[in-house]
C-alpha cells in the first residue's frame, strides 16, 4: 500500500526550451527607420537575396520591395560589374522614395575592391558589404584586396559579412592543412580537414579585418556548406571559438521540398542550440517562380520554433479517410490565403495580430479538441457526420455553421474576432 498521489507518480518534466542564445557582438546594419541589429541578443533577423541583374534598376527595385514586403529585414544584391555598381545608388534612392527602408547588402566577388574604389556612391549607398575570403583575390594580391574592401567599409562606416563558402574555399589554406594532417600521427578524415579549413578561413579573415581597424561590432561571419550535418558541425565550431555575430544558411539548398526540408533541418538544429543571429533560406525558385518564398520559409522556421512571430498560424489536420471531401482542405487554404492577404493592413491597425492562432480541422475525432486550443477553430463534418461545423472562440463553442457558405462565414468571424481583440488593444495602446 502506498499513499503516493497520481501527481507524485508523474515523471520529471523534460525541458522543451531551446538553449540560451550563444552570446555574440551586436552589429547594426543600416540607419534610420530600417536599421536592423544582428546579434547581441537581438531577435533573429530574416534576410534574402535578389536574383535580378542589379544593372536593371527597375527590376531590382521591384524585387527588393517584394522581398521586404514579404518580411525580409535585410536584402542582398549582386554587385558584379561596373554597371551593377553604378546602379546601386539609384536602386537605394528609388527604394527610399517608395518607402522601403530595408538595408541593402552588396555581394562582391573577385573585383569588389575595384568596384568599391571606382564607385564611391555605391560604397556609400550600401549598408553592408559581403565578401568571400576564398575569392577576394589570389596569392600575394589576396590580402591587399581584402584590406582595400575592409578599409572602404571603415571609411564609410559600413558593416561587413565575411562569408566563407565550401564551394570557394581558400585552396592554399586547404592544401596546407591537408599536408599537415597527412604528416600527423593520427590523421583525421578529409571532410573534417575541409571543415576546419572553412572555419579557419572565416575566423582568420575576421581577425585580419579587426587588425586593419574594422571593429568587431561591424563584422558578421558565415561559413556555408551544402550538407546539413556539415553545416551543423561548422557552426558549432564557429560558435565555440568566437563571438562574432553569425549568419546562418545552407548554401545551394536546392529546389522545392528538398530545399525547404534541408534548410529547416540544418537551421532548426543550430537555432535550437542557440546558434545563429540572422538566417537566409537559399531556395532555387522554379523558372519564373516567386522569390519571396525564401522569406516565407525563413519566417516559418523562426515562428514554428517559437523564436519570433510574423503571421497568424493556421493549424490544419492532415485529413484522412474520415474526411473524404476536399471542403476542409479548401477552407484551410482559403483561411491561410485570406490571412496573408489581410496581414499588411492588419499589422498596421491591429498591433499584436501576429499572435493569432486559427485551427481548421477535418472531423470530430480531433476537431473540437484542437479547435478549443486555438483562438478560433472550426471542426468540419467528416464523412457520415451531421453536416454542421461547430466554431470555437477562446476555448468555448460559440456557434455552429451549416450550408454552402461556411468558408465565407468563418472568414467574417475571424475578421470580427481580430477587430474585437486586437483593435481594442491598438486603440488603448495596451
Ligand atoms: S481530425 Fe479527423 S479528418 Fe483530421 S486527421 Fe484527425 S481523424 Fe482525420
Amino acid at each position: 500500500m502506498t499513499d503516493a498521489t497520481p501527481a507524485d507518480c508523474l515523471p520529471e518534466p523534460i525541458a522543451a526550451a531551446p538553449r540560451p542564445r550563444h552570446p555574440t557582438e551586436g552589429v547594426l546594419v543600416g540607419e534610420g527607420p530600417g536599421a536592423v541589429r544582428i546579434g547581441g541578443g537581438a531577435p533573429i533577423v530574416v534576410q534574402s537575396m535578389t536574383n535580378t541583374d542589379t544593372a536593371d534598376v527597375e527590376a531590382t527595385v521591384a524585387q527588393v520591395m517584394a522581398l521586404a514586403q514579404a518580411g525580409s529585414e535585410i536584402v542582398r544584391i549582386t554587385v558584379d560589374r561596373d554597371e551593377a555598381a553604378a546602379a546601386v545608388p539609384h536602386i537605394r534612392d528609388r527604394l527610399r522614395a517608395r518607402g522601403c527602408h530595408a538595408p541593402l547588402v552588396g555581394d562582391f566577388h573577385y573585383i569588389g575592391h575595384k568596384l568599391l574604389a571606382d564607385h564611391p556612391a555605391c560604397a556609400q549607398a550600401l549598408d553592408k558589404y559581403r565578401i568571400n575570403p576564398g575569392n577576394v583575390g589570389f596569392k600575394d594580391k589576396k590580402d591587399a584586396q581584402f584590406a582595400a574592401i575592409v578599409e572602404t567599409a571603415i571609411r564609410h562606416g559600413k558593416a561587413v559579412r565575411i562569408g566563407a563558402n565550401w564551394g570557394s574555399l581558400d585552396q592554399e589554406m586547404l592544401a596546407a592543412l591537408m599536408d599537415q594532417n597527412a604528416r600527423a600521427p593520427a590523421p583525421i578524415d578529409a571532410m573534417a580537414v575541409t571543415r576546419e579549413a572553412l572555419v579557419r578561413s572565416a575566423l582568420g579573415s575576421a581577425a585580419l579585418a579587426e587588425e586593419i581597424g574594422l571593429p568587431k561590432d561591424r563584422i558578421v561571419l558565415s561559413a556555408k556548406v551544402s550538407a546539413v550535418q556539415g553545416l551543423v558541425s561548422v557552426y558549432r565550431m564557429l560558435a565555440a571559438r568566437a563571438d562574432y555575430a553569425l549568419h546562418l544558411g545552407l548554401t545551394e539548398a536546392g529546389m522545392g521540398t528538398k530545399g525547404v526540408v534541408a534548410s529547416s533541418a540544418a537551421l532548426g538544429v543550430l537555432l535550437q542550440e542557440g546558434i545563429g543571429d540572422t538566417i537566409r533560406v537559399s531556395l532555387t525558385p522554379e523558372p519564373g517562380g516567386d522569390r519571396t518564398r525564401e522569406v516565407q520559409v525563413a519566417q516559418e522556421i523562426l515562428q514554428t520554433m517559437g523564436f519570433r512571430t510574423f503571421v497568424p498560424l493556421v493549424a490544419a489536420c492532415p485529413g484522412c479517410g474520415r474526411t473524404t471531401s476536399t471542403v476542409f482542405q479548401e477552407l484551410a487554404r482559403d483561411i491561410q490565403d485570406h490571412i496573408r492577404d489581410r496581414m499588411p493592413e492588419w499589422r498596421r491597425i491591429y498591433p499584436g495580430v501576429e499572435a493569432l492562432n486559427v485551427a481548421v480541422m477535418g472531423c470530430i475525432v480531433n476537431g473540437p479538441g484542437e479547435s478549443k486550443h486555438a483562438d478560433i477553430g472550426i471542426s468540419l463534418p467528416g464523412t457520415g457526420e451531421t453536416p454542421a461545423a461547430p466554431v470555437f472562440i477562446d476555448g468555448s463553442k460559440a456557434m455552429t455553421l451549416r450550408g454552402a457558405g461556411i468558408a465565407d462565414e468563418f472568414k467574417s468571424i475571424v475578421e470580427s474576432y481580430v477587430e474585437r481583440r486586437f483593435g481594442a488593444r491598438g486603440a488603448t495602446g495596451a
